[in-house]
């Protein structure tokens, strides 16, 4: 999108017919508060102006803005302190227990500490992004292939599996949780594998109007790293190590969101997989973990399951993100972890300029 945007001539060949990656399959939570501190939470804020623009030129409705940390025990209320005081917080603002409520009816008021408002975020309808903005690059000159899965790649050239040859000058492999096919051995080394994740999709009895921005709770200011590396966290983590152990070992934290059809997508689970990809299995048992821990702060009586999936990507233990030239002119680029929505046009901003097609990439 960067690149086309700012004039290059770009090929983009996916192995898919439709977008079925990661980027379908998350919250479209943009998320600044609870990036880890320093250089991420200042690359998310960057991606997230982008984002904001991008979709302003694309014509992509930003559906919510904005999101509201509930906490539901007094750490986790000291550790908002804390947040609110450090830079990471200076654009949030604490809110009573009854702004909370109005702004998010579905929170359960009688297990409200405290809580917090964070103007930083926004979200994007994830099964509409991918394909939008592919229209939208399209339309800016890309030629845009689905159905073109990728088999090599070389200085000069992209081979497809049908025997086509695409020629380029400069090739970027962003190949989301199959980044390692494209590895050669020493880089393969450092992505050990791809985490699983958990998502559902509810119908709440109640008007899902209630939920009208993004929540989040204890176990992601347990987890989030621009809050858990904060040294007040400690009181949280242990609390939840003594009284949820079961969502420790299954990776659980609760991000909540409404989707534009009225239905509210929460999730999310953690589990490390060895291999290219994840395992297809969706045990019941962490489902069932993930609609305590929503339930534990958010009115879901009565609310029904939908739609359950799973997703992957790329763990992160190689660092935040991978920007690496394999061979001349060919570069292997991805976000690690579970922050790629995020950091996504930021991140293709450095990834661009390493490239040296960055030139003329502005905001
Ligand atoms: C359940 C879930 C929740 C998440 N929550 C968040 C969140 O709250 N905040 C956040 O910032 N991030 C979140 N993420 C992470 C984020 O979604 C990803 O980091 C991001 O979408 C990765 O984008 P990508 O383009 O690298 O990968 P993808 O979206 O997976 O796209 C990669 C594409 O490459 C294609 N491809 C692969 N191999 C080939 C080939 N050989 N030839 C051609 N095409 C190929 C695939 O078909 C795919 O379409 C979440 C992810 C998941 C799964």
């Amino acid at each position: 999108m960067l690149a086309a945007r700012a004039g290059a001539r770009i090929v983009l060949l996916e192995a898919d017919s439709a977008p079925q990656g990661a980027s379908v399959r998350n919250f479209g939570l943009v998320t600044v508060s609870g990036q880890a501190r320093g250089e991420v939470w200042s690359l998310s804020r960057r991606s997230r102006d982008l984002w904001r623009q991008i979709a302003d030129e694309a014509g992509l409705a930003v559906l919510q803005s904005g999101m509201l940390i509930a906490a539901q025990s007094r750490e986790a209320g000291d550790l908002l302190e804390a947040f609110l005081a450090s830079e990471m917080g200076q654009a949030c603002t604490p809110l009573s227990l009854g702004q909370a409520v109005s702004h998010c009816p579905l929170l359960r008021r009688d297990v409200l500490e405290t809580a917090v408002w964070s103007p930083e975020e926004l979200r994007v309808e994830p099964r509409e992004v991918v394909p939008h903005l592919a229209r939208h690059a399209a339309r800016l000159g890309a030629v845009v292939r689905f159905d073109a899965p990728v088999a090599a790649v070389e200085s000069g050239a992209v081979h497809l599996f049908n025997g086509e040859r695409v020629r380029a000058g400069r090739i970027l492999v962003c190949a989301g949780a199959g980044l390692r096919n494209f590895a050669p051995p020493e880089l393969a080394a450092r992505l050990p594998g791809v985490t699983k994740l958990h998502m559902l999709r509810l119908r709440p009895r109640t008007d899902a109007g209630q939920l009208a921005v993004p929540v989040i709770s204890d176990l992601t200011l347990a987890r989030y790293p621009g809050f858990a590396e904060l040294p007040e966290a400690a009181g949280l983590k242990a609390r939840i190590a003594a009284r949820q152990p079961d969502m420790l070992s299954d990776g659980i934290h609760i991000i909540a969101v409404r989707c534009a059809d009225g239905s509210v997508i929460i999730g999310d689970s953690h589990h490390p997989c060895a291999g290219d990809s994840a395992d297809p299995f969706q045990p019941a048992e962490t489902d069932a973990r993930i609609l305590k821990a929503a339930g534990d702060f958010l009115d879901l009586d009565g609310a029904q399951v939908i739609e359950r999936w799973t997703g992957a990507y790329p763990r992160a233990e190689g660092g935040d993100w991978l920007i690496e030239e394999t061979q001349p002119g060919v570069w292997l680029a991805g976000v690690l972890g579970g922050k790629g929505m995020t950091l996504a046009f930021g991140f293709a901003e450095r990834a661009l300029a390493r490239t040296g097609l960055g030139a003329g990439v502005t905001a």
